[in-house]
């Protein structure tokens, strides 16, 4: 996929510290720059004058919005862009969605810990025998 058709599902309010000083445009020419132009990340940082490592950089970059809403929170889910290398084969799959709030993704076997929490739960319900379980609703009255 090419980035210039994914910049205008970009949500460039989850842009990371590193952009802070950059609008919109300016951002959008740095993804160019290193999708399209080959741009090193560490020619990046370096041209910006700011102390970051490459891969923090790339984690910076602004998020795709997704379709989906997370669960836990309702909070909007995103998709982040891929390294460089993987740009090509890349295409927006909103099972790849993570919320930026609790970490939440649209994965069936989500870890975040929300989702285990709840795992959590229904394995408690289901490994307890019937006699406990009657102990606990006699428990509850
Ligand atoms: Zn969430
Ligand atoms: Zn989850």
């Amino acid at each position: 996929m090419e980035i210039c058709k994914i910049l205008s599902r970009l949500d460039f309010s989850t842009s990371g510290s590193f952009f802070n000083d950059k609008n919109e445009g300016e951002i959008k020419s740095v993804l160019v720059d290193y999708y399209e132009n080959n741009k090193a990340l560490k020619q990046i940082a370096k041209e910006s004058n700011k102390k970051i490592n490459p891969s923090q950089l790339r984690k910076e970059f602004p998020k795709i919005l997704s379709k989906n809403i997370c669960k836990h929170d309702l909070e909007k889910m995103y998709i982040e862009l891929p390294i460089k290398q993987d740009m090509n084969n890349f295409s927006i799959k909103e099972e790849t969605s993570k919320c930026l709030k609790c970490g939440h993704t649209s994965q069936k076997n989500c870890k975040c810990d929300n989702c285990l929490e709840e795992a959590e739960e229904k394995v408690d319900i289901t490994i307890c025998s019937l006699s406990d379980r009657i102990f606990l609703m006699i428990q509850c009255f």
